[in-house]
């Protein structure tokens, strides 16, 4: 009689950890996956995916189960605040700089092209809903990781705190989340700085009186620079829901509950915001954040893995963390399907480890950094000259586009077969 196999387990049903889940239980592979909370949280985070990670989604089988239940758009831009019109409202803010992430005239907009958007939380949602139709995944809610014990061939968790709260698996993955607990319980430091900034991130109703063409927006200015994108597909002459994540200066002394007030927000949205006045802005959601560049030592402990937001963070202009996230799942995914089914040496896990540090050193957090201090450049109309992005973008010919794409689909996903051919494994 065989041994069943251990399950692995995963701390944490957000949606790096349920991803995960589902492409180690299309597989045949038994998890388990412990989420702290009594159901799925709600949170205003990530909304739009990149091509690497359509790619990604592709590839196991995903891209149009999401694609039917979100919408693709055209790109990105950058603006400068919004302006004053003659009929009392404001106008779109001047163009510095556009970026199409798919041809023009795509009205196609195959895998992989344009922005995919599926809010953060719906996303999680269908990829906990397909994992456990493979019938190989379980999900306990209200159960938290808080204690880990490492053996030669397997793993012991302790959840809740309770001694008679512990599971056995071959592997845990850490996906559990910026705070992780598994990661401190494995004493692995999380290293980088904190911006000083804070940022409002809101859910909004708000009319759509022109077609801004590129929906992903950057509102340019020195201290309350902003995110607008949106959450449902905007028809002109509509009302449709937004993102619209504010930047709040260090030297803003009011408290997190102050800015949460209605007015202090309605109050931000009259200058960011582009639209009649008076301005219905509806809001539905609201969550202050601080904002992070960080990376952890190794992603790797023994039979302890981290992903996702657990070993990085960046800040989130240029919505890189979650399309992070699901390519970190994606190369680990692959390495432990490796290992537990190809007998392939754990050494994987180190190289996977290895890897993904590496892309968020040389790519995420250069990229977000210079994303960032793009946005609060102290004078807009310089920075489209003086900016070799946006100069670059002055002229975006497919060539330029294509150069300008190229890190995003040659750096950020990681082959992980291929690194073991090359590390002989
Ligand atoms: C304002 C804002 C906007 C953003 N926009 C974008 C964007 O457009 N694009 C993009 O790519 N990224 C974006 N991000 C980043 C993105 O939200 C994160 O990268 C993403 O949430 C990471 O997913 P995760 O599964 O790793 O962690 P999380 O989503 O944090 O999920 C972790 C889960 O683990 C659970 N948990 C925690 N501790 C334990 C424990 N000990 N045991 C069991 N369960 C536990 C938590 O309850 C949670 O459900 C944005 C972030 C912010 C703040």
């Amino acid at each position: 009689m065989t041994t069943p196999m251990l399950p692995v387990l995963i701390a944490g049903a957000g949606p790096v950890g349920c991803f995960i889940a589902y492409r180690l239980g299309k597989a045949g592979v038994p998890v388990q996956i412990f989420e702290k909370e009594a159901e799925l949280p709600y949170s205003p985070r990530a909304v739009g995916y990149y091509g690497a990670t359509q790619n990604v989604f592709q590839d196991a089988g995903l891209y149009e189960l999401i694609r039917s239940e979100g919408f693709v758009t055209t790109g990105l831009c950058w603006r400068q605040l919004p302006t004053p019109n003659s009929e009392g409202g404001k106008s779109l803010g001047r163009m510095i700089a556009h970026q199409p992430l798919c041809a023009p005239g795509d009205t196609v907009r195959a895998c992989p092209s344009g922005l995919l958007n599926l809010r953060q939380s719906e996303l999680t949602k269908l990829l906990l809903r397909e994992a456990l139709a493979t019938g190989n995944v379980s999900v306990s809610f209200s159960r938290e990781v808080t204690s880990i014990e490492q053996k030669d061939d397997c793993v012991h968790i302790g959840l809740n705190d309770s001694p008679e709260l512990h599971v056995t698996g071959s592997y845990l993955v850490g996906a559990d989340g910026g705070k992780s607990r598994v990661r401190k319980i494995l004493g692995t430091p999380c290293l980088g700085h904190t911006w000083p900034e804070r940022l409002i991130s809101t859910d909004v109703h708000l009319y759509n009186e022109v077609d801004p063409v590129y929906h992903t927006m950057y509102i340019m200015d020195t201290k309350n620079y902003t995110i607008m994108t949106p959450l449902t597909e905007p028809k002109v002459g509509q009302r449709s829901l937004w993102r619209c994540t504010i930047a709040i200066p260090p030297e803003d002394e009011r408290t997190d509950d102050e800015l949460a007030q209605e007015a202090a927000i309605q109050d931000l949205y009259e200058q960011v915001v582009p639209g009649p006045r008076p301005l219905q802005a509806e809001i539905s959601t609201k969550t202050v954040y601080r904002i992070h560049q960080r990376l952890v030592t190794t992603m790797r402990k023994g039979r302890c893995v981290l992903a996702g937001d657990a070993a990085h963070l960046n800040n989130p202009y240029g919505a890189m963390g979650l399309n992070t996230g699901l390519l970190d799942g994606d190369a680990l995914a692959e390495a432990l399907l490796m290992v537990l089914q190809e007998g392939k040496s754990e050494e994987l896990l180190t190289i996977y480890s290895d890897e993904r540090r590496r892309v968020y050193q040389k790519f995420v957090d250069p990229t977000t950094t210079a994303n960032k201090l793009r946005l609060h450049s102290p004078n807009a109309e310089a920075a489209a000259a003086d900016d070799e992005y946006f100069r670059t973008l002055q002229n975006p010919t497919p060539e330029v586009l294509a150069e300008l794409a190229k890190p995003y689909f040659e750096i950020w996903r990681t082959d992980m077969r291929a690194l073991a051919e090359k590390f002989g494994l």
